[in-house]
């Protein structure tokens, strides 16, 4: 493999290609899996700088592959990392075990007591519970927007978090799950360089991506400082093992994987190398499920039983949410919500009558799953910040996989009947 090819290859073939050397492994087409906890050491002298070239980055072994012990860092962690970071189009990436260890990881890096934090709503539930009941326990304060596309809101909000303390992350989960709330990602991160002129301190925007995952959004390119992605979903792709990545430049990527030997929260070399494959197919499985979704959203949205459907592909033209999204996001992905008629009681009898969709939470798989949102995914959020991000007792959120999708209409047809 040449890595000066990489500067021109396009992200299906970064995804077959990228991150691996088949004359590192006895020219290995594939991908090992070094099964080990440790590292042994050629000499005493090479031991010493690896430590610190590890540390310090500096000395002889600085770019070399060498390693110390699995948790540090290993050669399946550095495969995917780099697959990850060409995916993203960025510079440099580091992957964890979950999407959430990510996301604790960023924010632990990041935050100090008296510092605030913004966010925008609706917000992955974990995410919620980490900056609104983990961090306030620290010190942390945090301040929230619902309209991602309007600039005076985001305003109000920066200012009312800047009263609070030193603005520190803007976090931006776009498309929003479940709603798939749309946030102009770039008109945030203008908002976090004035920010930066005026107090002397610039706000990271850290953009959650899992949604639409690397193959539909690259935040980076649209100027965000670190894009955080749940492996977990798309890139996974077959609900078979957790990860979680961020990407964007070394500088600040590196005290990220530092942290993570701290926090021992980094990928083993089973799921990195399972990850690792995944990432090959990812194009294809994404294409298929976005062309299933299309398909569907339309049947749901007009049906008498469904009162409304977020697909992104349904915004409306002469919108600023339309206007964004086709400007930040290559296609409309495979994962949206929906509400059937009626509340709770009806959206139980509808999934309860379900025999192909699964009822499971989760996304991004090659089966396709259903969940209830208000009881599930999102289940701890009080339920005025549900209201508030556009979830009610009926909106059920569908990630469409790539089974023939006539028989995802009909399993949908015929559950609709219970309602
Ligand atoms: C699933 C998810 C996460 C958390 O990822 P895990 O891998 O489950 O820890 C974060 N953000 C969003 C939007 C998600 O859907």
């Amino acid at each position: 493999m040449s890595e000066d090819a990489h500067g021109t290859w396009r992200p299906e073939t970064l995804a077959v290609r990228a991150g691996y050397d088949p004359a590192s492994a006895s020219n290995a087409a594939k991908p090992p899996i070094y099964m080990t906890s440790t590292f042994a050491y050629a000499s005493a002298r090479q031991a010493k700088d690896i430590h610190e070239a590890y540390f310090d980055g500096t000395g002889p072994e600085v770019g070399r592959p060498g390693h110390i012990y699995t948790r540090l860092g290993h050669p399946g962690l550095d495969m995917v990392e780099q697959r990850l970071a060409a995916l993203d189009g960025a510079e440099a990436a580091a992957v964890f075990n979950s999407g959430m260890a990510t996301h604790s990881a960023i924010a632990l890096a990041h935050l100090r007591p008296g510092d605030s934090v913004v966010f925008s709503r609706p917000i992955y539930g974990g995410t919620n519970g980490l900056y609104t009941m983990m961090l306030p326990e620290f010190g942390i304060s945090h301040a929230e927007f619902t309209d991602g596309c309007d600039r005076a809101s985001v305003e109000a909000t920066v200012e009312a978090a800047l009263t609070k303390g030193p603005l520190k992350l803007i976090v931006v989960e776009s498309p929003a799950n479940p709603t798939a709330a749309i946030v102009d990602i770039a008109m945030v991160v203008g908002i976090a360089e004035a920010v930066g002129v005026r107090t002397g301190t610039r706000p990271l925007v850290v953009v959650d991506n899992t949604l639409l995952g690397p193959s539909m959004q690259r935040p980076i390119e649209l100027g965000a400082d670190l894009c955080m992605t749940s492996l977990t979903k798309y890139c996974g792709g077959h609900s078979d093992l957790m990860a979680g990545g961020v990407s964007g430049r070394e500088a600040l990527v590196a005290p990220l994987r530092l942290l993570r030997t701290t926090l021992g929260s980094h990928l083993d070399p089973y799921s990195a190398w399972l990850l690792l494959r995944s990432m090959e197919t990812v194009h294809l499985r994404v294409e298929r499920a976005m062309a299933n979704a299309l398909a569907v959203a339309e049947y749901l949205r007009d049906h008498p039983k469904v009162a409304g459907i977020t697909y992104l592909g349904f915004l409306a033209e002469g919108t600023p949410q339309r206007a964004v999204y086709d400007r930040q996001c290559k296609a409309a992905g495979s994962t949206f919500s929906f509400a059937v008629v009626g509340g709770e009681a009806e959206a139980f009898r509808f999934l309860d009558r379900l025999r192909l969709l699964r009822f499971a939470v989760s996304l991004g798989g090659s089966e396709t799953l259903i969940t209830h949102p208000a009881t599930t995914t999102h289940y701890a959020i009080r339920p005025e910040e549900r209201a508030a991000g556009g979830i009610t007792d009926a909106t059920l959120r569908v990630s469409i996989g790539i089974e023939h999708v006539d028989d995802l209409i009909a399993d949908l047809a015929q559950a609709l009947e219970a309602i």
